[in-house]
């Protein structure tokens, strides 16, 4: 295969395909808007340490992404996270977590989550363009070139995969003036269909030890009543926070967020810290520091058919990502970017 092919968007699902269609011969460059790898699979460090904002663990969930994980990528560092995640409900009550969900392994790595895509990027060689926000797709002669507000990105490519949530694919896709229009109605139909809920991570380092209740490496709010929807203990994880402190991240709920979406950080930080204090034994130090980030597409709650998108393969583009699981899941994006490449090669 001697195919060039763009792609738009370095998290798990862009980095994924791009892995896979390396591997096949195409040559293959990844355009990132951001300076990281990884996307959602974000992790940070800050002080010392080392934590997990956006996707805080993942599960395998398929043989398929077993073997990338624990056989073709290195694993050195992969942590298995030792705890349980239990249960809260609107009024604060903790009780034990399904033993079912629990008795699956929780993986991260020591030097955090975006491991996985800063490997996949070593495994395959990969070319990423960062800092490079994509705004136009332009099709002349039978090519794509990917256009910055600045001018050309990239140009000559046979084909191009969009990874961004669809809201984000949506705008790239309209900013296209040569795909017939019944085919961009289409695909905007089916991408519009796609509803995510924010997410406003806090994250909270204390001097000293605590735990969090029942000595759980995470609490999750069950009946979705409270302003909290996830707390975590990064200490769980070999190699994030040094002894003698304690991180905790705090996911608000959906929809406290949306109600918060432009609130000030400070703000934010306060509540997660007086809403997390029972939690965390009640009596608390007074913070060593804290840190939060706003994710405006967090979870998609609706998924688009991958079926629907596929007349858009005729033009030569093509669709990963969560979009198309209705969930946000690490694996699930990373099967998206190995079916999208498996498509490409024609299997
Ligand atoms: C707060 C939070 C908690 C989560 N918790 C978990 C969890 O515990 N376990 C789990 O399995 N999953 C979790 N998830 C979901 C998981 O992180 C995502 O499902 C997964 O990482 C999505 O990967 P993706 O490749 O589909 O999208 P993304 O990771 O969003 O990748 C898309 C990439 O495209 C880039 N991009 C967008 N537009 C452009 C453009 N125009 N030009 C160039 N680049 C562009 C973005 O910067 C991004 O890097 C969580 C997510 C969040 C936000």
């Amino acid at each position: 295969m001697s195919k060039r092919i763009a792609i738009i968007g370095a998290g798990l699902s862009g980095l994924a395909a791009a892995y896979r269609l390396v591997s096949s011969g195409a040559e293959v460059r990844v355009f990132e808007k951001s300076k990281g790898l990884s996307g959602r699979a974000a992790s940070r460090s800050k002080n010392g340490c080392r934590y997990d904002h956006g996707a805080n663990y993942f599960k395998v969930s398929s043989n398929e992404v077993a073997r990338l994980l624990f056989q073709s990528l290195p694993t050195d560092g992969l942590c298995r996270i030792v705890g349980d995640v239990d249960t809260f409900d609107e009024s604060g009550v903790v009780t034990a977590g399904d033993p079912g969900q629990n008795a699956g392994a929780k993986w991260s790595y020591r030097d955090g989550i975006n491991t996985i895509g800063k490997r996949l990027v070593a495994a395959a060689g990969l070319e990423v363009v960062r800092d490079t926000l994509i705004t136009k797709l332009i099709r002349c002669g039978g090519k794509w070139s990917l256009a910055t507000a600045g001018g050309i990105a990239g140009e000559g490519f046979d084909e191009v995969i969009l990874t961004p949530p669809a809201p984000q694919t949506i705008l790239l896709l309209e900013s296209c003036q040569e795909i017939a229009s019944d085919l961009k109605a289409g695909l905007l139909a089916e991408l519009g269909r796609v509803r995510y809920h924010p997410q406003f991570t806090v994250v909270l380092n204390f001097p000293g030890t605590l735990p969090l209740s029942r000595g759980a490496f995470a609490l999750i709010n069950s009946d979705r009543g409270h302003d909290i929807a996830w707390i975590s203990h990064e200490n769980k994880k070999p190699g994030h926070v040094p002894a003698g402190e304690s991180l905790f991240i705090v996911q608000m709920s959906p929809y406290w967020t949306e109600h918060h979406y432009e609130s000030p950080s400070e703000e934010v930080i306060a509540t997660a810290l007086e809403k997390a204090t029972p939690f965390l034994g009640g009596d608390l130090p007074p913070l060593n520091w804290s840190d939060s980030q706003r994710w405006r597409y967090a979870h998609p709650f609706t998924a688009a058919d991958p079926g629907k998108m596929r007349p858009a393969a005729a033009v030569g583009l093509y669709f990963a990502g969560d979009t198309f699981i209705g969930k946000g899941r690490v694996p699930g994006a990373i099967e998206t970017g190995f079916a999208v490449a498996q498509e490409i090669r024609g299997e």
